[in-house]
């Protein structure tokens, strides 16, 4: 029998993969208790498991670090509850809406906000769609329908084409933009069943990947991105600068490269979100912007991703201004 994407995904929610994390000198079984680690089988096959700073396991890695509570870091950070308008649907920017269509990852980035909601965080659950497609419909400005998350590919392609098929019914919704990680953590989750979903709508397709360094493209990760682009997606990537793990010019240049050569552009570099628990990834801002300053010296402009923080109640991400 051949495996399924569900499939894989169910291994990695039973934590079939972490055997080896546990034997890792800052591993913390306390730290896993706060947040459960929940990796794929192919995000274990790209660590290195022989080296202590892979950056890879440092993303899912439950460490000793994360029971330090800092002053200053907060469960939610960029407080999106304030621009909830109907539940799991966020109008924040002008002309676009972010649905929150998904309350469930296909991994736990320890450095995520979603790491203090993991099942209780606001999303819009399938039979309450109707409340959002309304909101949408009364917004004759709205032209682009962002899913977000969580990751929105874990749900099925029949929910997908549920909530496309009553998109395509609201005239000034011209764009599908999705926010995922699933393409690179979980590629056979881009297989013929989405290929089918995503070549049945006449949508602008656009599709923001997640990706923080260059060891998460493997193989099956670099097959999916191509199969994303025969589709028609408009493919860009969105980073976090977290430290240790891509909080160098050097490594962030060879990314922005890499990825163009896979027909991915580089869209935001974040700045890291102050995350209760996991204050040991945050950098300080002078030093964000001096590995941005070397990466501007050495990329051509398109493939500079723009330096943005999340700031709550601002109504466009905040760019960081830099000479
Ligand atoms: C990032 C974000 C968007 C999309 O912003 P773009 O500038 O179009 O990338 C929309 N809504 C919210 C709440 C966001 O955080
Ligand atoms: S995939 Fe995205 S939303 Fe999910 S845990 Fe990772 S950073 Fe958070």
């Amino acid at each position: 029998m051949t495996k399924t994407w569900q499939d894989s995904l169910k291994t990695a929610l039973k934590g079939n993969n972490q055997n080896a994390m546990r034997a890792h000198a800052d591993f913390s079984p306390q730290a896993g208790q706060l947040f459960a680690p929940v990796v794929t089988s192919s995000v274990n096959k790209q660590i290195n498991w022989l080296d202590d700073q892979d950056p890879l396991l440092l993303q899912f890695l439950p460490h000793v670090d994360e029971l330090t509570e800092a002053a200053d870091f907060h469960s939610d950070p960029v407080g999106d509850h304030l621009s909830t308008v109907v539940p799991g649907l966020i109008h924040k920017y002008h002309g676009r809406v972010l649905l929150i269509a998904s309350g469930s990852c296909a991994v736990n980035c320890r450095y995520c906000f979603r790491r203090h909601f993991p099942y209780g965080q606001s999303y819009a659950p399938r039979n309450h769609w109707q409340a959002a497609i309304e909101y949408i419909k009364q917004h004759q400005e709205i032209h682009e329908v962002i899913l977000s998350g969580g990751d929105p590919l874990t749900l099925s392609d029949k929910t997908l084409k549920s909530l496309t098929d009553q998109l395509l019914t609201i005239q000034q919704v011209k764009t599908l933009r999705i926010h995922s990680r699933i393409p690179t953590v979980l590629p056979t989750r881009i297989g013929n069943s989405f290929a089918i979903w995503s070549e049945s709508f006449g949508l602008n397709k656009v599709m923001v990947l997640h990706v923080n360094h260059s060891n998460e493209l493997s193989n099956d990760a670099i097959k999916a991105i191509q199969k994303l682009k025969s589709l028609g997606f408009t493919l860009l990537n969105q980073s976090v600068l977290l430290k240790n793990v891509n909080d160098s010019a050097a490594v962030l240049i060879e990314l922005s490269h890499h990825l163009f050569k896979h027909g991915v552009l580089p869209y935001y570099l974040h700045l890291f979100d102050k995350v209760q628990n996991a204050s040991h990834f945050d950098l300080p801002e002078s030093h964000a912007i001096e590995i941005y300053q070397q990466m501007k010296k050495h990329l051509p402009g398109y493939l500079l991703p723009r330096l943005v923080r999340e700031e709550a109640g601002e109504p466009s991400k905040s760019l960081i201004n830099i000479k």
